[in-house]
Order: structure tokens, then C-alpha cells, then sequence
């Protein structure tokens, strides 16, 4: 018998743990194809969560419901707070993680969500009826069947992996590559391009020479990421520092001539913010020394990762390059660093819910949209298969907007934009940064969260008890009287804190707040006027979001369009009129002939959205 399911997730990393945990957390039958359970939720390069922007994409998820902030709280073993001394709209967490526990807590996790099956297998082919994908086909000839399947394939379409003049298939060093469903989207016209990221050698913990580097210590009170954890409680273990010197940077240009890259023997593009050290060497050649971080795998792993070394020189170059550097000279090289060039699809040929244009409830999520980063994979993972799930029950999509989520920004950007290299988040692509602050994320989503039944009601109780509490000091803050004067204008002065407040107060505070409390009432007083501001202008940009393009618009038929802005409005098919603003090369001119023709041929409702947050 053909096993059938509401939705199909093929692949188990970050993309694929999110959606598929999603989907079924929506009560959809959802199963979660992989090459073996040994795969799920897999560090591929760095042992670390988080950082600005990625962290507070992980505040959103967890928001949301997602699971990776719960599994890092748990598999964290340094826990830092970024830009600790600004305000708090622009801090974010980020966490060294034991690799192995954090694939131990994921599948813990996965295994406990009812109605979710994990169904080992390699996907080869996509199943189509009427235009409307019906399952997948699995390498060994069974076939599964589904309402909606979500493809989460990471750096595993084609995957070839380089190491000087080495090269060979793979999908991450020691896994078969994904070489038919590659050509199954191909043979469906899916746009798709070539991208590379690389990582570096791993060495023998026991090899290294700790004494000769800078330590790099955790915080003392480490602040959790998920909403859910009231304290983190284990152990934390330290970082350390060492520097190339200008003998390591003269081993990698003597090497440079046999690697792939600068051989020409990959063609696909990098991602530009996480360069490889020979990148590093050549671009910034008046450096004399780059910082490289000495990072555990796991607490009681034997492995250490060189964080700033990533490369795909030959063996032969790596192992001297390793012994130019001050206490890892000698040290056993476990693995290779290596690059891997792989197939994405092209992210315009995606609608803001991450369907594809071409084929009705199939899904992309995760590095196969073209980013790169463990945190970029999970968000378009549980947006695909929240999605998924809607699309499988005949539901209407679920879109976060630009002002809402971090995450509306990534996916409004891939999908309008497209990209040419593996796209990664910042806070600065985000407009509306002071709305999007990490201690804000379950206020903004929480709520959205709980009406997909995706938060549970503890959860969501928790949340309204939290901003009972946030709400009734607010108003604590801002009384005023005879005797009492208004301390939120205080507060509101960069220099004090909550504690400076309260030791000044005639009167006690009517609730203790938490450290997660006292960041939302910090950012909403500090940042009161700016965020009126922004609200303004989301209000001003909103008309023009809910202004909905009719599906199969026709662009060429608009006389004063010119021939590029059709072809590009035409691939894109911006669902808005906000959205179509923003591909680019497209004119307030052309927009202004395009609002005129959908006002005469009808306006349909807007898509599902959320409350600004204030
Ligand atoms: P992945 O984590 O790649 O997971 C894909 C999953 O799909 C795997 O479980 C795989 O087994 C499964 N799968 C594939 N094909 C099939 C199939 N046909 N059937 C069933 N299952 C299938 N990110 C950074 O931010 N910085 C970096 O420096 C960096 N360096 C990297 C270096 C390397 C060598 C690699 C491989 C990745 C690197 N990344 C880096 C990227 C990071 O690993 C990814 O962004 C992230 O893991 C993507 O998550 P994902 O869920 O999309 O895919």
C-alpha cells in the first residue's frame, strides 16, 4: 500500500527539522524524509547558534513555535549576549553548541511530536497530478503520497566538494550528493544556479597547545534564546583566540595556485561575509594577522573547530598552514577544511509563502532558496512548512510583513530580489530594526504562533502573563502626582537602567521583573519616539502592501512599460503593489501606470498579516 500523508519534508537539517516539526504541530500527518536519522538537525560547519540578526531570527522562530531556540538552550555550552552595552534593540544572543547533544535534543524532539513520522530514504523524483505535486518517489522505489511536499535539501543538490585539485560528489564530506531530485526540478524549468560555502579543518583536541591563546569566556548570567527557558543552569566552557601570521599568510599564497577557486575550477558563487582565509589573504593583503577562534565541537568531543580558517587549499598547504600558527603546529588534523559547490533554485521562482510559482503545494525551504546559515534555514523552514500545512488543508497563506519578523524580511527579499550569492541576514537589510528587536519577537508573534496551534496554551498563558506583568510596571513608571514624578522620562535617558530607576523610586515597583521583562520595558521606553516614527511609515507603506496585483496580471499589455521591467515583473509576480516596489529597476513611473490599471480592474482582499508591534 502507498503510505499517504497531508505533507511531505524532505531532508532533516535545519530547514527540514523546523517544517516538519510545524506541519505536524498543525495536526497535519506529516512525514520527514532523510538518508538516515543520524542526519537530523547536523551542524555542517560552525558548533554555534546565533549572532546579530541570526539570533534574533532564532527569537522569532521560538516565538512562533519553532524548536531551535529550545534545542540550543539545551545543547549551548557558551551562551554570550551580543552589543550587551546598546540598547536592546540591537542585541542578540549567540551560543557555542555540543553538535552531538543538539542532534540528540532535535531528534528527542522530533520523536515526541505526535502525528510526525520520520521515514528513512533518499528522495529521488517529485510526483505531479494536474499540475499539483501528489508525493514523492524515493530512491528505492517506494512511493510516498502527500497534499503538500516541502524540499529542504540544503548544499546537497549536485554537491561537489573540493580540496586543492581534489574533487569528487558529496552532499557534506562523507554523504552522498542528491543527483535525481536535482534533475526532477530541473526537468519542471525551475530557474537554478550554482553556489559554494566552504569550512575548515577540524583538529585533535588533545593535539593543541591551549596554553599559547587568548581565552574567551561565556557570560556569567547567560541569557537563554527561547521565551521557554527561565535559566541555563549547565556549565559553560571557554573559547579561545589564537593569529595567522605573515609565515601562514605566505604558506597560503605559495598554495593559492591549486586552489579550486582562484584555479577556476568552481564556478559557483561564495558567500561574501564568510570568506575563505585564502580570500582573506588576497583581498586584504596589507593585513598581517587574522583572528581565528578556537572552538570546541562539544563539551567532552575530542574535535576543535578553527573558526576564521575555513578553506579548500590542498592537504598538503593546510597542514602547513596549520604549523605556522603559535600552539597548533603539530596538531592532528582530523578532517579537512574543504568547499562545496551545489544546485539552488533560483528564490523568484518562489511566492512570499515559499510555494513555487510552477507547482501548487510544493515548497523550498532552507539553503536551497539560496542563503547560507544554520538560522536563515530554520526560519524559511517553519514559514515552508507552516505553509505546507495551510496549502494541504486549502487555506489561505500566512506571510509576516517587513515591519513584523526578521523573517518577512528574508523572505521578501529573496523572493522579490532574488540573489546571486548565498544570501545572509544583517540587521541593516531590515528598515524597521527598532520594531524587530530580539526581546520583542514573542510579543510580535507569539499570538500568531497560537492561532496556527503551533504555540501551545502554557506557552501562550506565559506570554499573556508576561506582558500582564511588563503592562502593569509601564503604568508603575508613569504615574505622576503631587508627590511623585514621571519615571519613564528618566528611564528614557540612555544611561539609566531599570535598577538606576528603581533605587531613585519614593514607591516599590507592583512586580519584580525578569532579565526578558526589563528588555521589553527598557525598549519600549528608550526607543518610544522612534518607534512611533516607524509605526507612521509602516502605516504609509501598508496602503501599498494591501494593494493586491491580480494573479496572471499581464505586464506586457500595459502600454509606457518598458520591455525590462515587464520581463522582471513577470518572472517575479510581486503578489502587492509594496512588493512590486521593490524589485528592482522598477520605477514610481511604472508603478504609478500599474496602481492605475488594478484600481480599474479590481482590488481582492489582502493577504493574512499581523499587528504592528508598539
Ligand atoms: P542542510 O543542513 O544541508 O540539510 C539538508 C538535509 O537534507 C540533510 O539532512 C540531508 O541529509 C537531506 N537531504 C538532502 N537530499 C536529500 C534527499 N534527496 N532525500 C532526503 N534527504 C535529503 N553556513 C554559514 O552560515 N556559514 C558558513 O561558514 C557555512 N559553511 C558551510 C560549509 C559547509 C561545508 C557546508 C556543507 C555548509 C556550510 N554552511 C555555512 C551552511 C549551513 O550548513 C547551512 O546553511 C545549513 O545547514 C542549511 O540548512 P538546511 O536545512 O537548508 O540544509
Amino acid at each position: 500500500m502507498t503510505p499517504s500523508y497531508d505533507v511531505i519534508v524532505i531532508g532533516a537539517g535545519h530547514a527540514g527539522c523546523e517544517a516538519a516539526h510545524a506541519a505536524a504541530r498543525m495536526g497535519l500527518h506529516t512525514a520527514m524524509v532523510m538518508p538516515s536519522r543520524g542526519t537530523v538537525a547536523r551542524m555542517s560547519c560552525n558548533p554555534a547558534i546565533g549572532g546579530l540578526a541570526k539570533g534574533h531570527l532564532v527569537r522569532e522562530i521560538d516565538a512562533l513555535g519553532g524548536l531551535m531556540g529550545r534545542v540550543t538552550d539545551a545543547a549551548g555550552i557558551q551562551f554570550r549576549l551580543l552589543n550587551r552595552s546598546r540598547g536592546p534593540a540591537v542585541q542578540a544572543p549567540r551560543a557555542q553548541t555540543d553538535k552531538a547533544l543538539y542532534h540528540q535534543v532535535m531528534l528527542a524532539h522530533l520523536m515526541r511530536t505526535p502525528g510526525l513520522e520520520l521515514v528513512e530514504g533518499m528522495a529521488a523524483e517529485l510526483i505531479l497530478h494536474d499540475g499539483r505535486v501528489g508525493g514523492v518517489m524515493l530512491a528505492d522505489g517506494r512511493r510516498l503520497t502527500a497534499r503538500a511536499v516541502v524540499v529542504t535539501t540544503g548544499t546537497f543538490l549536485r554537491g561537489r566538494i573540493h580540496i586543492g585539485r581534489e574533487n569528487f560528489s558529496a552532499g557534506r564530506l562523507g554523504e552522498a550528493p542528491s543527483v535525481d531530485l536535482a534533475l526532477s526540478l530541473e526537468s519542471h524549468g525551475f530557474e537554478m544556479g550554482r553556489l559554494k560555502t566552504g569550512t575548515p579543518p577540524r583538529l585533535l583536541r588533545e593535539t593543541v597547545d591551549f596554553g599559547k591563546f587568548e581565552v574567551q569566556h561565556g557570560d556569567a548570567e547567560p541569557v537563554p534564546f527561547s521565551f521557554a527557558t527561565e535559566q541555563i543552569i549547565t556549565e559553560q566552557v571557554p573559547c579561545h583566540i589564537v593569529y595567522t601570521s605573515e609565515v601562514t599568510h605566505e604558506v597560503i599564497r605559495s598554495g593559492l595556485h591549486e586552489s579550486p577557486i582562484f584555479g577556476g575550477r568552481i564556478t559557483g558563487v561564495g558567500p561574501r561575509y564568510c570568506p575563505s582565509v585564502e580570500d582573506k589573504i588576497v583581498r586584504f593583503a596589507d593585513r598581517t594577522r587574522h583572528q581565528v577562534f578556537i572552538e570546541p565541537e562539544g563539551r567532552d568531543s575530542d574535535e576543535i573547530y578553527l573558526n576564521g580558517l575555513s578553506t579548500s587549499l590542498s592537504r598538503e598547504t593546510q597542514r602547513r598552514m596549520i604549523d605556522s600558527i603559535d600552539g597548533l603546529a603539530g596538531a592532528t588534523i582530523l578532517r579537512p577544511g574543504y568547499a562545496i559547490e551545489y544546485d539552488f533554485v533560483q528564490p523568484t521562482e518562489l511566492k512570499p509563502s515559499l510555494e513555487t510559482h510552477r507547482i501548487e503545494g510544493l515548497f523550498l525551504a532552507g539553503q536551497i532558496d539560496g542563503t547560507t546559515g544554520y538560522e536563515e534555514a530554520a526560519a524559511l523552514g517553519i514559514m515552508g512548512g507552516i505553509n505546507a500545512a495551510r496549502s494541504a488543508r486549502g487555506e489561505e497563506s500566512v506571510v509576516l510583513g517587513r515591519h513584523e519578523a526578521y523573517i518577512g524580511v528574508l523572505i521578501d527579499d529573496l523572493v522579490t530580489l532574488g540573489t546571486r550569492e548565498p544570501y545572509r541576514m544583517f540587521t541593516s537589510r531590515a528598515e524597521f530594526r527598532l520594531l524587530l528587536g530580539c526581546e520583542s519577537a514573542d510579543r510580535r508573534l507569539t499570538p500568531v504562533g497560537h492561532r496556527l496551534g503551533l504555540v501551545g496554551q502554557d506557552q501562550y498563558e506565559r506570554f499573556l502573563g508576561k506582558y500582564d506583568r511588563v503592562e502593569r510596571y509601564l503604568s508603575w513608571l508613569g504615574a505622576s502626582g503631587p508627590n511623585r514624578r514621571d519615571l519613564t522620562l528618566m528611564l528614557a535617558r540612555p544611561t539609566e537602567t531599570i535598577e538606576s530607576v528603581e533605587r531613585t523610586a519614593l514607591d516599590a515597583p507592583p512586580v519584580r521583573l525578569t532579565v526578558g521583562e526589563a528588555a521589553v520595558v527598557e525598549g519600549k521606553v528608550k526607543y518610544r519616539g522612534y518607534i512611533r516614527q516607524q509605526l507612521k511609515e509602516v502605516e504609509r507603506l501598508a496602503r501599498d502592501e494591501s494593494r493586491r496585483i491580480p494573479i496572471g496580471f499581464d505586464y506586457a499589455a500595459i502600454a509606457g512599460l518598458s520591455g525590462e521591467i515587464v520581463e522582471k515583473l513577470t518572472r517575479v509576480r510581486p503578489p502587492t503593489l509594496g512588493q512590486a516596489a521593490r524589485v528592482s529597476g522598477v520605477t514610481p513611473a511604472a508603478l504609478a501606470l500599474i496602481r492605475v490599471l488594478i484600481h480599474r480592474t479590481g482590488n481582492v482582499p489582502s493577504r493574512v498579516s499581523v499587528a504592528p508591534a508598539g
